[in-house]
């Protein structure tokens, strides 16, 4: 068991230790997959389970990254105790020697999430310039002869439209619909397709599982375990 008052000798994470907790993200994504997708074979709500074990997710995926700053031997501000950093202070203490002059080491990812990247990255949507990127004025004047001050409207691949949404021309109304008709049709592809993306892992998951419930030599016996406690119907 964990023993918070173990004391630090100095910071440290062995490879081995990398690729478990590496294993342990891995687990949680699976843990999330299932609880998501036995949805359909157990009416009940799931909610609780399944906001845990992101949450739990979450914790692990920053333990690996602070080990993996360890790993790294990423220079340390010096601990404010003698005992175990937890994670959150080994990037606190990471950033405080970078601060005072350190390399700065970036923390690495856990292979679990290479899945979440995968469904980030399926395809950009064009919903307009980047954040920060100048939008053009409307060119058009309001009744009081003065210049409209709204921005003009974007039409996709880069393009804008000479007018705000209040001043638009048919043609560029037109443009614009299509446009927005586009990105929602896309919107609805990628939720779709992420949608199979993640019922897919949870199938593989699923039958992973169910292969290890039949291997003998597995850590405990679950064939033995439900002989005790009964049949299910
Ligand atoms: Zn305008």
């Amino acid at each position: 068991m964990s023993d918070p008052s173990a004391l630090r000798s100095e910071d440290f994470a062995t490879p081995d230790g990398i690729e478990v907790l590496d294993q342990l993200c891995l687990t949680l994504l699976e843990c999330l997959l299932i609880a998501n997708d036995v949805q359909r074979d157990v009416g009940l709500n799931l909610d609780e389970l399944i906001s845990g074990l992101s949450a739990i997710q979450n914790t692990a995926r920053s333990a690996f990254r602070a080990a993996s700053l360890l790993n790294q031997r990423a220079e340390l501000e010096v601990a404010w105790s003698d005992y175990f950093s937890r994670p959150k202070a080994i990037f606190a203490r990471h950033h405080a020697a970078v601060r005072s002059g350190a390399r700065m080491v970036r923390p690495r990812e856990p292979a679990a999430s290479l899945f979440d990247a995968e469904l980030d990255d399926a395809m950009p949507i064009d919903d307009g310039p980047q954040v920060g990127t100048p939008r053009p004025a409307c060119t058009s004047a309001t009744k009081a002869k003065r210049a409209c001050s709204n921005t003009a409207i974007y039409l996709g691949s880069g393009v804008f439209a000479q007018h705000c949404y209040s001043h638009l021309t048919a043609v560029e109304r037109r443009r614009f619909d299509k446009h927005r008709d586009e990105i929602a049709a896309l919107e609805d592809r990628l939720l779709e397709e992420g949608a199979q993306h993640i019922a897919r892992a949870a199938e593989l998951v699923r039958l992973e599982w169910q292969r290890k419930r039949q291997t003998d030599g597995t850590w405990i016996d679950t064939q033995a375990a439900w002989q005790r406690s009964g049949e299910f119907q």
